[in-house]
């Protein structure tokens, strides 16, 4: 299939970017990477009367620290994966991407056009989810910031309205980076699809290694990336290598959780996928923090 016709329009700057969404109203559609809006207009699943192509928008590529993360929207997910000062301050991310796609959708493939588009089963959502991070947006009456939790609202809906357009997403610091812990897991049904589940776990361990904040985000398994709260407060306050503790952590999660039936597995299925997952997760953490009884793996 081809796409239906559509204006093309090549901006050079964001101001340019916006005049352009408010001259085209709800009919047009930002292009970023194209890995998942050009498959989409090819099956004529989207067929939007124009494109705004942001390829030209240099300042929107690109990776800054200052204190907080920063990464521009248009910055290719490979160069998020290779980045040092992502490895260093946010490897959660760069062990999320490992299990987005292939080599070739993450060359093409941007960091803010995966945000933006908010499949509840993409990896990044979830993964800036428990980093609670923060979605700077543009738009014609200035900037404004959206916590990631209230930025993904329902499948391939977001916070966005659509004359604005994501700039960046900032991800906090961790409180010590020496003890934060991180851990990404999922199944799939073949390496490089889109997960059937998938947890992005974080703790951040006090002086004695016990839990003093955890995050658990998981997605696939509800219309949006959703954080377990109960799961969390359970584990807050205990200890990683106490394998009682993370089972209980786990059957919370699944008692959580109310998950769709589909062609690719029942709800009883994703719920036993998505608690087995979140006991996986944490058992790497422990495993990272050198918390983990002898004979345990992490896997
Ligand atoms: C074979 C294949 C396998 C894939 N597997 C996975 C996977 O396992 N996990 C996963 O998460 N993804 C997967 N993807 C999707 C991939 O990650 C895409 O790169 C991503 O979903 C969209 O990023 P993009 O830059 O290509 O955005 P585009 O496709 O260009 O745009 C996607 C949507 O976001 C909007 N958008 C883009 N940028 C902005 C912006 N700055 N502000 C506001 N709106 C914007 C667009 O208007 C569009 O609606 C896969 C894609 C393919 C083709």
């Amino acid at each position: 299939m081809k796409p239906a016709p559509f204006l093309y329009y090549r901006p050079d700057s964001v101001e340019e970017a916006l005049a352009a969404l408010a001259q085209q109203g709800d009919d047009a559609k930002l292009l970023a990477g194209g890995q998942s809006l050009v498959p989409m207009m090819n099956f004529r699943l989207a067929q939007p009367a124009a494109l705004v192509d942001l390829a030209g928008v240099g300042e929107l590529v690109g990776i800054r620290r200052n204190g907080a993360l920063e990464i521009g929207a248009m910055t290719r997910q490979s160069a998020v994966m290779d980045a040092a000062v992502v490895a260093e301050t946010a490897p959660l991310l760069v062990e999320a991407l490992t299990w987005v796609g292939h080599t070739a959708n993450r060359n093409r493939g941007t960091f803010g056009g995966s945000v933006a588009h908010a499949d509840p089963a993409a990896e990044l959502p979830a993964a800036l989810l428990a980093l609670e991070a923060e979605m700077l947006v543009a738009g014609p009456a200035g900037a404004r910031v959206v916590p990631a939790d209230d930025f993904f609202l329902f499948y391939l809906t977001t916070a966005l309205e659509p004359d604005e357009l994501l700039r960046a997403v900032r991800v906090p610091a961790a409180p010590d980076p020496k003890r934060r812990v991180v851990a990404f897991t999922e199944v799939a049904r073949r390496r490089g699809d889109f997960a059937l589940a998938g947890v992005a776990l974080v703790a951040d361990l006090d002086a004695a290694g016990a839990v003093a904040r955890a995050a658990i985000a998981l997605l696939g398994v509800d219309g949006r990336p959703v954080r377990m709260a109960d799961a969390e407060a359970l584990l807050a306050g205990g200890s990683l290598a106490d394998a009682a503790l993370r089972g209980a952590v786990a059957a919370r999660t699944r008692d959580a959780l109310d998950p769709a039936s589909d062609h690719h597995g029942s709800a009883e299925y994703r719920k036993d996928v998505a608690a087995a997952l979140v006991e996986r997760a944490l058992r790497q953490a422990a495993l990272r923090a050198g918390q983990a009884p002898a004979g345990e793996d992490g896997r």
